[in-house]
């Protein structure tokens, strides 16, 4: 009988399945191979030889170790693919017997088959970027429509391989089975048991099925409510696999609406560890479960493992496919547990792969401006330093010293600076700013935010103020001299300016009349061309990630970059997540920084913390009111806002003075509502969360937050920060009416911890790096299965990619092929490695 193409992709897939034993045709697979090549290339132009006198080629598939035949039939199953989308149904070149052991021969070395099609005078491959196999559209599965594709395109699912990584959200444990008579009324119970009756029964008005099964203990009843198909499949005798919670109904144990499943060879539903999947409309869990089953068994034994294999057994690691049919069906929890382990381990050694060599791309692309320390350089520092009304801490010299190594060096810097609410990150950045304008340089300074960005004007601006004498102020711009032989020009870049205003400013930068710009990071990424940029600062990392990187460094200047977070993240965590960067850390926070006294407060108690704000405006301080977080939209938070603030204003505050600041304000609005604040004009700003980080007024001594069970730790904390910053005791105040489980959770940990780092460490055990982080925002992979728990699977990554990047940076070598590909694939916008 000849073979086409379909038959041997599917005795591939199912030795694939089967787990590589060579067992899924009678004889053995080469001969299945010689005898389709044989027959091939009689149909095509080479003379044909005999497939009874040919001898075994060394490198054939029989004499593999597991590995080499995974990645054997991998190769193979791609080629396939390729030569079927040439509509060709077996790929031209390998009609013949020694282009088939050479595609054998470069299966194994790990090389992509195209190049082996694309002979001179052949017809050309597709295209080496044509999806294929397990990159194909989900509809490549047997059972999904183009309709039931498009709703797995909601979930983000489009490919097959798409589908084996849209991971379940957990498993019920459906795994240990019962007897009838052991049941527990309230658990989730399994049990294997005979159908006696099965039939159609109204409860209510609600058409149901109604069974009665039983085994040698006893029996029990099954309803399953507004479900009349149930009874159909219950032929009496057979028998049934059902799991589910146990009810008591009359005195008597019944399943209300369980799952079950016929007794069959191997189940889905129940009797094991069962998947939950995220669903959609339109996507039931049984049908879920079932497609996915499938994709699973039929498709995962194809998913080439990328990781080298010394890796792989170094670490103990699964094989990538079982990893992913155990994470969906696991045989048992160990095995759930391995599988997330070897998968977790690929989200952060791929994560780590990827900034490692975004690192060494930026560090290599061009060379950077050495900033020195001369003469120039260290008088303005002195001046600058002789000018603060405190010392800095060791800590800020510590990390002071650190960045003017690097921007010594010509290697553009790419430093972390990390250090805790009011732990003095401003300063240094000053520092170093100036030594880059005492270098002739320019420099940038950015924040997420307008009204932040308005705020470090206005704090560098004081900073310069106290060294230098202010000769020319506009609106947007301030000139100081006495700082170094030339003015020293600041300006600030916002999107609230008008066009003109906006055009001209742009025009100095670029001409190089400012030395330093504030702005949001806009500015980086809008038309403003610089004259010489020699240093970014940019607050907030969290919100900037490694794709905004990417586009300030590709700004043609490849400036130095330093970036300032106050949420600290554990060390190693840190060197993974940002691994593209260097750390600093101030770790110490200035002498007689008070403790702020944090209290979460019942809904009744809301009464008394106005009274509290009453009392304290008294004796002249002044207060925050964050509002409560209504939506992610601007626009209707502004509304809130505004309504929250007329009823304070009116019913609860009428003697005192309010101001309002949201995001939907005209800059001009914000600051002079700003400016207000910080002159004591006004006793109680309510805001919407935009203060959240950087907000600077040290009269303030209340922060009071409205729905705190709604914002993450790190921003309570800041919202925290926000007082405390002068010498009176401050408080902070957390309503909030009905907090869910881990919003009360936030809100204990809140109130006792109040150190940055412990906080940091808490909430990202509450809600995993890649939430925490919005990996997705900032541009890096997700991660789905890392977990901050997983301190020691993060070290063995990080070590397993620093290794072999340090051996093979560009990944050339066969064996790192397949990580090649695999890193294209989960940092596409990066052509590191296509
Ligand atoms: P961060 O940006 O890290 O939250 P800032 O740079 O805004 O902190 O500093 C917070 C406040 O502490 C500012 O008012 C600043 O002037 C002040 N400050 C900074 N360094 C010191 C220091 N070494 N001693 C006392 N106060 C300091
Ligand atoms: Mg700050």
């Amino acid at each position: 009988m000849p073979l086409d193409a379909e038959s041997i992709r599917r005795i591939l897939q199912l030795e694939a399945r089967k787990g590589y034993h060579d067992s899924a045709v009678v004889g053995g697979l080469d001969r299945l191979l010689e005898t389709w090549s044989a027959q091939n290339s009689d149909a095509g132009a080479a003379p044909s030889t005999s497939p009874k006198v040919r001898t075994t080629p060394p490198e054939c598939y029989s004499s593999l170790d597991q590995d080499g035949r995974a990645r054997f039939i991998a190769a193979f199953l791609d080629l396939l693919d390729r030569g079927a989308q040439a509509r060709s149904p077996v790929p031209s070149r390998a009609r013949s017997e020694p282009v088939l052991t050479e595609l054998a021969k470069r299966a194994l070395a790990g090389q992509s088959t195209p190049r082996v099609i694309a002979k001179p005078g052949r017809r050309p491959p597709q295209s080496a970027a044509s999806p294929s196999g397990i990159d194909s559209s989900i509809t490549t599965i047997k059972g999904i429509s183009t309709n039931l594709a498009a709703r797995f395109h909601r979930l983000g699912v489009r490919t097959v391989r798409d589908l084996l990584y849209f991971f379940p959200r957990r498993h019920l444990d459906y795994s240990q089975r019962k007897s009838i008579s052991m049941l527990a009324e309230g658990k989730e119970e399994t049990i294997v048991a005979n159908v006696w009756e099965a039939r159609v029964t109204n409860v209510g008005r609600r058409r149901s099925t109604e069974a009665i099964v039983g085994d040698d203990t006893g029996n029990i009843r099954v309803v399953w409510f507004n479900n009349p198909w149930v009874a159909k499949s219950l032929k009496a005798n057979t028998r049934v696999v059902i799991s589910g919670r146990v009810a008591l109904f009359r005195g008597q144990h019944v399943f209300e609406s369980p799952e079950w499943e016929l007794d069959e060879a191997e189940t889905i539903h129940v009797g094991r560890l069962v998947p939950l999947y995220h669903l959609t409309q339109g996507l039931s869990p049984r049908h879920t479960r079932k497609l996915i089953k499938s994709a699973v068994d039929t498709w995962a034994g194809s998913l080439l493992d990328f990781l080298p294999a010394d890796t792989r057994s170094r670490r103990g690691l699964l094989e990538l496919p079982d990893a992913v049919s155990q994470a969906h069906f696991p045989e048992d929890l160990a095995a759930k547990d391995r599988a997330r382990i070897r998968l977790a381990f690929d989200e952060l050694f791929l994560l780590q792969m990827g900034v490692l060599s975004k690192k060494r791309a930026w560090q290599e692309g061009q060379s950077g401006a050495a900033l020195v320390m001369d003469k120039a350089a260290r008088d303005v520092l002195g001046r600058f330093a002789d000018s603060l009304p405190f010392r800095l801490t060791s800590a800020q010299e510590k990390s002071l010293r650190e960045i003017l190594a690097d921007l010594s060096k010509p290697i553009p810097m790419s430093r972390l600076l990390q250090g805790d609410v009011g732990s003095g990150k401003t300063v240094v950045a000053t520092a170093a700013l100036l030594v880059t304008v005492a270098n002739g340089f320019q420099a940038a300074f950015m924040a997420p935010t307008e009204i932040l960005s308005e705020q470090h004007f206005a704090t560098l601006k004081q900073l310069l103020s106290r060294s230098g004498t202010c000769v020319a102020d506009d609106d947007w711009s301030c000139s100081y001299s006495g700082l170094l032989p030339h003015p020293v020009t600041v300006a600030l870049l916002t999107g609230d300016m008008n066009a003109s205003a906006r055009r001209e400013l742009r025009k100095r930068i670029e001409e190089g009349e400012v030395d330093i710009v504030v702005g949001t990071h806009a500015i980086i990424q809008k038309e403003v061309e610089f004259h010489r940029l020699g240093m970014a600062v940019v607050d907030e990392q969290h919100r900037f990630g490694v794709s905004q990187r990417s586009a300030l460094r590709q700004k043609g200047s490849n400036p130095h970059i330093l970036v300032m977070t106050a949420t600290p993240i554990p060390r190693t965590l840190a060197l993974t997540l940002y691994g593209d960067l260097d750390l600093s850390v101030i770790d110490q926070l200035p002498a007689g920084r008070q403790v702020i006294k944090t209290k979460w407060l019942k809904p009744e108690q809301r009464d008394s913390a106005y009274a509290f704000i009453k009392r304290e405006v008294a004796k002249g301080r002044q207060a925050f009111v964050i509002c409560p977080l209504v939506e992610e939209s601007e626009a209707i938070q502004a509304k809130a806002a505004v309504a929250e603030y007329e009823r304070l204003s009116s019913e609860v505050f009428p003697d005192l003075k309010l101001g309002l600041v949201h995001g939907r304000m005209s800059a001009a609005d914000k600051d002079d509502v700003m400016h207000r604040f910080r002159n004591a004009q006004l006793d109680i700003l309510v805001a919407t969360p935009v203060i959240e980080v950087g907000i600077d007024v040290p009269n303030a001594t209340v922060m009071m937050v409205e729905s705190a069970d709604r914002f993450g730790l790190s921003q309570l904390h800041q919202f925290r920060g926000r007082v405390g910053r002068g010498t009176a005791q401050s408080y902070c105040m957390l309503l909030a009416d009905n907090p869910s489980e881990i919003g009360s959770q936030r809100l204990d940990i809140i109130e006792r911890v109040y150190d940055g780092f412990k906080l940091a460490e808490e909430d990202l055990n509450l809600r995993g790096p890649g939430e925490f982080f919005g990996t997705r925002q900032s541009g890096l992979p997700d991660l789905r299965m890392a977990k901050l728990s997983d301190v020691a699977i993060l070290e063995a990554a990080r070590s397993e990619a620093t290794a072999i990047f340090k051996d093979d940076p560009r990944l050339v070598r066969p064996e790192h092929a397949a990580l090649a590909r695999q890193l294209a694939r989960v940092w596409p916008e990066s052509a590191e490695w296509s």
